[in-house]
């Protein structure tokens, strides 16, 4: 595995691949590798003759007062982690080089980018699709892969793809979890133990919500307000937000049907780290669980 840190040795590697007719699969990252970026990374592996993975704290998706100065990084941690996954290449570039000091070029997908996380976060996937877009430019992947675990992020990034006919196919990943449900995240080791035990209210939430959707309940109202009631007995929990919305536009849903899926989105302060997490009612669990749990 060879790590890359200058955008154009990255961009001659990619020429050459291509030339040579490779697949090229790709994994963005900002550090601080768990089993989900694993998993995406085991899926790059058979989809693809080379894999590359980037490791950026991207500064522009992080607003003021968020945690950007504090966000886990340790790229040898992550190097060694990544041994033997058959991980080709560890691009990480770095800041300066990324942005320049008279940098002005943005991406932004309108609409989708204000709502959920949008709301409370002005600014954030302006900055996710603007690294997202400089990083396919630089790698050029035949495959990229994202986690569901972002699913409003993955519905951002499928249309700007769409949108800016990049040449590209995007797989979306299924979310892993802990044993106890809690989505793997990089933001969980913020969590100290008793809030470590609050955050499962997150999957809980969701599985009440699925249980009523299940049973047949059809107003979007009484499921939002169940799982609400599941977080609300939660001490150490404050919500965000409880959505649910259609998986492709992200408009809320007011009444659910058989056979139209719905995304159900929650957002949840656990002391002062905020979580996310979602699922999609009317299909298949699409969690896996974390290898270190099986
Ligand atoms: P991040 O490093 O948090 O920006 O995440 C990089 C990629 O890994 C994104 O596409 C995430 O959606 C994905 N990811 C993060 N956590 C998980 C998880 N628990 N399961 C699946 N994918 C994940």
């Amino acid at each position: 595995m060879e790590i890359v840190n200058r955008i154009p040795r990255m961009q001659a590697i990619s020429r050459r691949l291509r030339k040579e007719g490779k697949k090229i699969g790709f994994v963005p990252t900002m550090g601080a590798l768990h089993e989900g970026h694993l998993s995406l990374i085991s899926r790059a592996r058979t989809m693809s003759d080379v894999v590359v993975v980037s490791i950026f704290v991207n500064p522009i998706q992080f607003g003021k007062g968020e945690d950007f100065d504090k966000y886990p990084r340790d790229l040898a941690k992550d190097a060694e982690l990544v041994t033997d996954r058959g991980v080709d290449y560890l691009f990480a570039p770095n800041r300066d080089e990324v942005y320049p000091k008279d940098y002005s070029t943005y991406v932004l997908v309108e609409d989708l980018s204000d709502k959920l996380c949008g709301l409370s976060r002005p600014g954030h996937f302006r900055g996710v699709t603007t690294v997202v877009m400089k990083l396919l430019n630089i790698v050029r992947p035949n495959f990229c892969f994202f986690g569901q675990k972002d699913g409003q992020q993955a519905v951002i990034i499928k249309r700007m793809i769409r949108d800016l006919c990049v040449d590209t196919e995007m797989v979306v990943c299924p979310i892993v979890r802990d044993s106890d449900g809690l989505a793997l995240s990089s933001r969980n080791i913020y969590l100290n133990k008793e809030e470590r035990s609050a955050a499962t209210v997150l999957f809980r939430a969701l599985n009440k919500g699925k249980q009523l959707f299940e049973e047949g309940e059809t107003e979007a109202a009484r499921i939002i307000a169940a799982m609400q009631q599941v977080i609300e007995a939660e001490p150490l929990a404050r919500i965000d937000y409880v959505a649910l919305v259609d998986p492709e536009t992200l408009e809320d849903v007011y009444v659910l049907e058989e056979d139209r899926k719905v995304m159900a989105a929650v957002a949840v302060y656990i002391g002062s780290t905020r979580l996310i997490d979602n699922m999609i009612f009317g299909e298949k669990p699409t969690f896996t669980y974390s290898e270190e749990d099986l």
